[in-house]
């Protein structure tokens, strides 16, 4: 099996940026936790039909997909609701995320997980890597990208593992408070570094 590199940063660090970089440049295959969400609460998975029967067919959009929207405010209402749906998605989730690994054929793999740290997912990994930025960057990026108020990025801030906590469990850190170029350097070395090691394992 190959080598698994988590890789994980607080909200608009630059995850999918480095992600992208490590794919187009090396070929290398991205597992993002964030598409495996979507997937497994896809028309006719054991997820969704699990969230008709607790939530009824209101919950589906004319299509037949989830409607996210409705979702998050029925969560937002019902706090049990949401541990329930967490106790739904999360074993999902990682099950399908391990899938994924399993079919990687690069000689080392990223899983991307944005919550890695809170979820302590980076037991699933090898090695763990962070995307580290400056919050005055990593606001102004986000409002920028999303055009949020500085107050709601403040929230999902807090809401978040820290800087220091990311940090602390950290292998590896890629800084992203330069430009592209100061990106993509970081990157080659970090993908000879793993490749050395996906040899030697
Ligand atoms: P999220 O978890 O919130 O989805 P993310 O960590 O995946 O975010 P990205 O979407 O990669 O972060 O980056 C956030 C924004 O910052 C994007 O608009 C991206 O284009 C921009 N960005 C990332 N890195 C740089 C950089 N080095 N220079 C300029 N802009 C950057």
């Amino acid at each position: 099996m190959s080598l698994v590199i988590g890789l994980t940063g607080g909200i608009g660090s630059g995850k999918t940026t480095v992600a992208n970089l490590f794919a187009d440049t090396y070929g290398i295959d991205i597992v993002d936790a964030d598409i495996v969400a979507r997937e497994v609460v896809e028309p006719n998975t054991f997820g969704l039909n699990a969230i008709i029967e607790k939530c009824g067919k209101e919950i589906l959009l004319e299509d037949g997909t989830l409607n996210r929207a409705k979702l998050r405010d029925a969560i937002f209402s019902q706090p049990e609701l949401k541990a329930w749906l967490n106790n739904l998605l999360h074993p999902l989730i990682r099950e399908k995320m391990q899938q994924d690994i399993n079919q990687s054929q690069s000689p080392y793999c990223l899983l991307v997980v944005p919550l890695m740290v809170e979820n302590n997912l980076q037991t699933m990994t090898n090695r763990l890597l962070v995307v580290d930025v400056d919050e005055q960057v990593q606001i102004e990026r986000t409002q920028q990208r999303d055009n949020v108020s500085v107050e709601q990025i403040k929230n999902i801030l807090a809401s978040q593992a820290s800087r220091d906590q990311r940090l602390d469990a950290a292998d590896d850190v890629i800084t992203n408070n330069g430009d592209n170029k100061a990106l993509v350097s970081q990157v080659e070395q970090l993908h000879l570094q793993y490749l050395k090691m996906s040899q030697d394992q």
